[in-house]
Formats: structure tokens, C-alpha cells, sequence
């Protein structure tokens, strides 16, 4: 195996381009333990740490643009990150361990596409675009059709997510997401991901996602209208709930039966629901 370690995104695209069976590495944290466990074999290995203009949070009046190798710790400790994006900051504070978080990237994590992971269902809420470059040019992928199934994304051969742009989300409104996993920092058996605006009493905005209840995070946009209206009261989130546990497709594995992943929905929707209601996030 050779470890190549390009010095800029043209280079590593050259290399993608050039090499049969290379394949990048970012944090490492997924892919050398998979190596490790002969999951995965490669010839090439092309090293993205070195290439300075895919880290780091930039923004502008209208968005918020994380680069593919910023790490889960600087997401999570970002200022940047308010409002409705507070989502994804959210989100990045509660992947594992601080080690992980050090050493993990946000485009590591949507490229694995693990169904259990924080990002994906924190970045639906956020309603992201992924940016994808390749030696034949850059392209812009909406969030809901980067995820195709269990550990598939919409990436093509030869192509390096450069960025995941977050548009700031209307005004007023605030993101949060939890998480219910068996032991603390372990992966989500089920997760919640919600951006809210209130008028007052009165919910105006939601946009929710569910992780780890499918192959890939789910939006269901009537559950979405059911607490719209509505002042987040019981009977508003039950059936908000009860459309979004329709639509889930949960694993029954280690972390949970499916039984169990339906019954945390209802119960994980309520407590993201409330605390944004409640405005405990207002800071974040
Ligand atoms: C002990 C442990 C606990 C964890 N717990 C959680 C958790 O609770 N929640 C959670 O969400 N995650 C969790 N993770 C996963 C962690 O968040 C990793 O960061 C993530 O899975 C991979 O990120 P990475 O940067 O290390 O990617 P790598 O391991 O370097 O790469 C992963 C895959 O993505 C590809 N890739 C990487 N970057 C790019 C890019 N820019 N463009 C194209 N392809 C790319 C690689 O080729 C590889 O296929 C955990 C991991 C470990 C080891």
C-alpha cells in the first residue's frame, strides 16, 4: 500500500483520477479501523490533511460553509454556529469521545454514511448542501439526495466532498439535536434533529430529522405540518411522532430492537421539541 499526501485538491483529484483503487482518508477513524479488520483493502492511500483550503468554517451573509476535513471539536466548539445552526453544532458535541471528536471530519462522517451517525439526520434538519469536486469539475448535492442506502452515498468514482454548505435557516430559529444511545458515547440507537421558530405560542417553522431509524435519515414534511400552527402541545407532537415513526425503517441490532427504536421516537421527538421551545438552546 502507498500513502500519498497531496499538498492541494487539484493534486488529489489528479491522484484520484490517475489511480485505480485509491481511496482518501481523512480523520482515519473509520477507515483504518475497518482496514484494520480486513473490511476494507487498498492500494492507494491519498491522505486529505494536508490540503489546507478543505478545513475550517467560513460564512458569509447567507450561509455557513464547513470544510470536508474540519473535525468534530471544532464544530462543536464553533460560535459560528447559532441559530439554526446550532443543529450541527449540537450534533458534532455529542459524537463519542473527545479522542473521536478530535480526530474525526465532518466529510469522514457523511462519506461513511453510517445510519447511526449524528450528521447525517443534524445536516437534513439544517437542510445542507454537500459540495463534491472531481477532476472534471465541482458539483453541489442537497442533502436529501446525498444518502442513498446503508453506507452509500451519492459520491461518484473519483470524487472529494470539499464542503457542506449550510444556508443560516429563517429568521428566529434554533437547532438542536439529541440522541438516545446505550452507554455515553456510543452511536445513537435513535436520534432527533429539529430546527424551530415560535412566534410567540405558536410554533411557525419546524424541520425535523430522524438518525438511525433507517438506511438513510428520514424527513417526513407532514409531521413537519402537524407542529406547525400548533403550540407544541401533546396532542401536536404525538402525531407528529406517529408520522415520523410511519416512515422509519429501524434495525433491530446491538443497539436496540426495532420495537424499542419506534418507542424512543416519540419520546426523543418531545425532549428535542421542548428544550428549543423552551429556549435552552438560545445561546448555542
Ligand atoms: C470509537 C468510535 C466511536 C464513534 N462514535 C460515533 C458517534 O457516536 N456518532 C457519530 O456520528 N460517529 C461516531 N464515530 C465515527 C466518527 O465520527 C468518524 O469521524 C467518522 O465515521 C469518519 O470520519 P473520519 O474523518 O475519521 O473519516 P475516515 O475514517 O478517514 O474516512 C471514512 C470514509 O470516508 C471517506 N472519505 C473521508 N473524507 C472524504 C472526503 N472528503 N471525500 C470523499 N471521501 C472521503 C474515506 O475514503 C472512507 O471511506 C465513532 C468512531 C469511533 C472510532
Amino acid at each position: 500500500m502507498r500513502y500519498l499526501a497531496p499538498g492541494s485538491l487539484k493534486e488529489a483529484l489528479d491522484i484520484l483520477r490517475r489511480e485505480d483503487d485509491a481511496r482518501c482518508i481523512a480523520g482515519g477513524a473509520t477507515l483504518v479501523a475497518m482496514m484494520n479488520a480486513d473490511l476494507v483493502a487498498v492500494d492507494v492511500l491519498v491522505g486529505l490533511g494536508r490540503i489546507a483550503e478543505l478545513s475550517g468554517i467560513t460564512e458569509t451573509d447567507d450561509e455557513v460553509r464547513i470544510g470536508a476535513t474540519t473535525r468534530h471539536a471544532e464544530i462543536a466548539a464553533s460560535p459560528v454556529l447559532t441559530g439554526a445552526l446550532g443543529v450541527v453544532r449540537s450534533a458534532a458535541g455529542q459524537i463519542a469521545h473527545p479522542a473521536v471528536r478530535n480526530m474525526g471530519t465532518i466529510g469522514g462522517s457523511i462519506c461513511h454514511a453510517d445510519p447511526a451517525a449524528d450528521f447525517p439526520a443534524a445536516l437534513l434538519a439544517a437542510d445542507a448542501t454537500i459540495e463534491a469536486a472531481s477532476a472534471e469539475g465541482t458539483r453541489q448535492i442537497p442533502i436529501g439526495e446525498f444518502f442513498e442506502d446503508y453506507f452509500e452515498t451519492a459520491l461518484r468514482e473519483g470524487e472529494i466532498v470539499t464542503a457542506i454548505r449550510l444556508p443560516r435557516g429563517p429568521a428566529g430559529a434554533r437547532g438542536h439535536h439529541v440522541k438516545f444511545s446505550r452507554v455515553d458515547g456510543d452511536y445513537a440507537t435513535v436520534s432527533v434533529s429539529a430546527v424551530l421558530v415560535m412566534a410567540g405560542a405558536t410554533c411557525s417553522y419546524a424541520r425535523i430529522a430522524l438518525g438511525s431509524s433507517g438506511p438513510v435519515p428520514i424527513r417526513v414534511t407532514a409531521a413537519e405540518e402537524a407542529l406547525v400552527g400548533s403550540p407544541l402541545d401533546q396532542a401536536a407532537i404525538a402525531e407528529a411522532a406517529r408520522l415520523l415513526a410511519e416512515a422509519a425503517d429501524p434495525v433491530d441490532d446491538v443497539r436496540g430492537t426495532t420495537e424499542y427504536r419506534l418507542m424512543l421516537i416519540p419520546r426523543l421527538l418531545a425532549r428535542a421539541l421542548n428544550t428549543l421551545k423552551d429556549g435552552e438552546t438560545a445561546s448555542v
